[in-house]
């Protein structure tokens, strides 16, 4: 077990050095802004759908190493998916930071994002990981009011 949280560490380690996606795409279509007023974290996320489809995806942040990780981390989980596949995403990974027992539903693949599941213990910093899943469904509807945690 102590191996796979190092394996873990090391994936949000590495989003936060090397963040995926950073930037908006330069003729997005749907924009939205969080904000987590408990530690202060803020992110910006661009999408440029077609065709039902997430065709280039990118986000700016500030904040902590955990929400900046997530941000980078939902980039790549949800670039070329279709927007339902994107939604299903969302409904995973925050059944496996909220839900009781950390269930997944069924035919939803989180993959890196699993590496995210130690944070369920830290009732605070999921809000830091969930930030940037709640500002990309925020920009999907097409919201323009910022989105904050609350
Ligand atoms: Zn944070």
């Amino acid at each position: 077990m102590n191996d796979l949280s190092d394996l873990y560490q090391e994936i949000i380690m590495d989003h936060r050095r090397n963040p995926r996606n950073e930037g908006l795409p330069a003729e997005h279509t749907h924009t939205a802004e969080g904000f987590n007023p408990f530690c202060g974290d803020k992110v910006s996320v661009g999408l440029k759908i077609k065709d039902g489809s997430i065709t280039e995806v990118g986000f700016t942040g500030e904040g902590c190493a955990i929400s900046l990780a997530s941000a980078s981390l939902m980039t790549e989980a949800v670039s070329g998916k279709s927007v339902d596949e994107a939604i299903s995403s969302f409904q995973g990974f925050r059944a496996l930071l909220t839900d009781g027992d950390g269930d997944v539903p069924d035919g939803i693949d989180l993959g890196d994002l699993e590496a995210l599941a130690g944070v369920r213990a830290y009732p605070t910093r999921i809000k830091c990981a969930i930030l940037s899943w709640h500002t990309l469904k925020s920009a999907l509807d097409n919201k323009s009011a910022p989105v904050t945690t609350e």
